[in-house]
């Protein structure tokens, strides 16, 4: 985690409500998606733990009012994360090809981001607090596509001759992962919370 992480989750709000007045601010999505497509074939999920304002939301926002139960396992299945991924960038690619060649097309195509950030935002702030903070960076489909472009890069290590497991790592991991009992976790986000906790020093990156 970065020092700015938990700083990021007011750009949400600010291009989801301050979009539906000047929707221009939706191309901030645009940023997102080249910097997850550049950070993920060489460091897998880094994107989500450390810079996107919706995970900072999840984490320092959502994290104050959720319920903090289980996250379903059948969200984290590739087989609904995939159908959701193709799904989403199906509506959205639709929308815009949409409106490509009317009347204040730009400021359209920034509505329809606007829209995207602002409905799954809601989605997410839902989910969080009914289940758990990181509920829809399970199945989002950003998360996804880094976990198909890089989910076996930049690994989180295992000393298991050092590990004691008290599971203090399992306890604080957003993403609720056996953090010492698999060794490839494709859905770790990289936010070294783990490492932290870790008493024995047993994890590294
Ligand atoms: S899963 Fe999606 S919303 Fe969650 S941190 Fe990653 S890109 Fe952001
Ligand atoms: S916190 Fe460290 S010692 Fe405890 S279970 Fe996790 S890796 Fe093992
Ligand atoms: S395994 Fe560790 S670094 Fe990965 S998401 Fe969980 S707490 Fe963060």
């Amino acid at each position: 985690m970065l020092k700015i992480t938990p700083y990021l989750g007011i750009l949400v709000l600010i291009v989801s409500i301050g979009g539906l007045w000047y929707p221009p601010l939706g191309y901030f999505m645009l940023l997102i998606f080249a910097a997850i497509f550049l950070i993920s074939p060489f460091r897998g999920r880094w994107f989500c733990g450390n810079l996107c304002p919706r995970g900072s939301l999840a984490d320092f926002w959502i994290s104050k009012i959720s319920s903090k139960k289980k996250i379903p396992g059948i969200l984290r299945s590739l087989w609904v994360r995939i159908p959701i991924f193709l799904l989403m960038m199906g509506v959205m690619g639709y929308r815009i090809s949409s409106v490509i060649g009317t009347l204040n097309a730009f400021e359209k195509i920034g509505m329809i981001f606007v829209t995207i950030c602002l409905v799954t935002t809601a989605i997410a702030v839902l989910l969080g607090s009914y289940l758990s903070p990181r509920t829809w960076c399970s199945f989002c489909p950003m998360g996804t596509a880094q976990n198909l472009l890089g989910g076996k890069r930049y690994q989180l290590q295992l000393e298991k001759d050092k590990c004691i497991s008290c599971k203090k790592c399992e306890k604080v991991c957003p993403m609720q992962l056996k953090v010492c009992q698999i060794e490839t976790k494709p859905d770790c986000i990289k936010c070294g919370r783990c490492v932290s906790v870790c008493p024995k020093d047993a994890l590294k990156f």
